[in-house]
């Protein structure tokens, strides 16, 4: 790093950043250890440590075994240092999550909203929630709702299951509050909690593909969520299989949505003579022939909209999530077929197909996440005290 006259406060908050950062990925560690790995000079390092010690970002944790000779107290970083505090808009409840710095929910609270939710009524609820569930420090309140969401003005641009339209949510969320507020679309918020804390940890590379009422997708490039222009990527749900196919929900025809979604599932349901997608989901359990059958084209759509992503954008994994992952297992081989045999074969040898790690959880833990991976990001003094 450059360091122009000037540029030591700067410095030295990426110094802080640095030891923080590299407690959270290797555990305990001595400052010998530390200061090894970061290439801080010892006096710098002992200060720096000091300091962090006095605000409560790291702590002394006891000594390191030894044969012989002084034993190396240990320092490691505090997840209770603060907590962050995730919502999940949902169409007729919210549901909220005190969580810690290492991706642990501490507390849970659920509130019920009105049909219809008005924006005013939800943004009082949000507010009594997060009341309800702040515990000494909180460093912010990351909310994810399903739909458009532009996260850079924490604006909900559209969300079906609301009725909403252009609903600024962070701005007056933030003047009550008095704490950061991010509001970012569920899935992308599932993406990130997989990214920090499951099935997504290993890879710089990869997209979350999410099953169920909708099909969704998150997408990490770079060990960063890609977002696009406005925060408007991974629609995977409306991308075109059949442009002649049947009416899909967004207007158009023959998106993903409508083959691979619980809705194609219902439908099959429907035309197999069963009443609803668990009786399907039984029968198919049975092996008997068309209910199979119903699960395996799922599978195979399902395939061809993530083979198209693999095919764009290489990823090293595809975790798969969502409600519909209880009948993984049924659409799983028709999925795997597709994706490894009819991608392009390089692109398809190394990829990984996994479940995702956290369940229903990731989205309280993301919402949460958008908060801490942001103080994680910046220099820690400048947020942190
Ligand atoms: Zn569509």
């Amino acid at each position: 790093m450059q360091v122009r006259k000037g540029d030591q406060g700067l410095l030295r908050d990426h110094n802080r950043g640095l030891i923080v950062n590299l407690l959270r990925a290797v555990g305990p560690s001595s400052r010998a250890d530390i200061a090894r790995r970061t290439g801080l000079a010892p006096s710098a390092l002992t200060r720096l440590v000091r300091e962090l010690i006095r605000e409560g970002l790291v702590v002394e944790t006891g000594k390191r075994p030894s044969h012989g000779g002084r034993r190396a107290t240990l320092i490691a970083f505090n997840p209770n240092f603060a907590t962050t505090i995730g919502i999940k808009v949902e169409a007729d409840r919210l549901l909220g999550a005190r969580v810690d710095l290492e991706g642990r929910i501490e507390a849970r609270e659920e509130s019920s909203l009105p049909a219809p939710p008005s924006p005013s009524g939800v943004l009082e609820r949000i507010i009594r929630l997060v009341d309800a569930l702040q515990r000494g420090k909180t460093l912010g309140v990351g909310i994810c709702i399903s739909g458009s969401v532009d996260p850079l003005r924490g604006v909900d641009l559209y969300s079906p299951i609301l009725g909403w339209r252009n609903v600024a949510l962070q701005p007056p969320l933030e003047v009550k509050l008095g704490i950061s507020v991010r509001v970012e679309n569920d899935v992308n918020a599932l993406t990130l909690a997989e990214h920090w804390y499951g099935a997504g940890r290993a890879f710089r590379n990869f997209v979350c593909l999410t099953v169920g009422e909708g099909i969704g997708a998150g997408v990490v490039i770079n060990g960063e969520l890609y977002r696009g222009t406005f925060g408007g990527a991974g629609e995977v749900g409306h991308i075109t299989i059949d442009p002649d196919g049947p009416r899909c929900r967004c207007g158009e025809r023959g998106c993903l949505e409508v083959f691979a979604s619980d809705r194609f599932l219902a439908a099959e349901a429907g035309r197999l003579g069963f009443p609803d997608i668990p009786s399907l989901e039984k029968a198919a359990r049975a092996s008997v022939d068309g209910a199979q059958g119903a699960f395996a084209r799922m599978g195979r759509y399902l395939g061809i909209g993530a083979k198209n992503l693999v095919n764009l954008l290489n990823p090293e994994a595809i975790v798969l999530g969502g409600e519909r992952m209880e009948s993984v297992d049924l659409f799983l081989p028709a999925f795997e077929d597709e994706v490894r045999n009819h991608s392009f074969p390089e692109a398809a040898k190394e990829l990984k197909i996994i479940p995702a790690a956290l369940g229903e959880d990731g989205f309280l833990i993301g919402a949460a996440t958008l908060v801490s991976s942001e103080f994680f990001r910046l220099p820690t003094e400048r947020i942190g005290t």
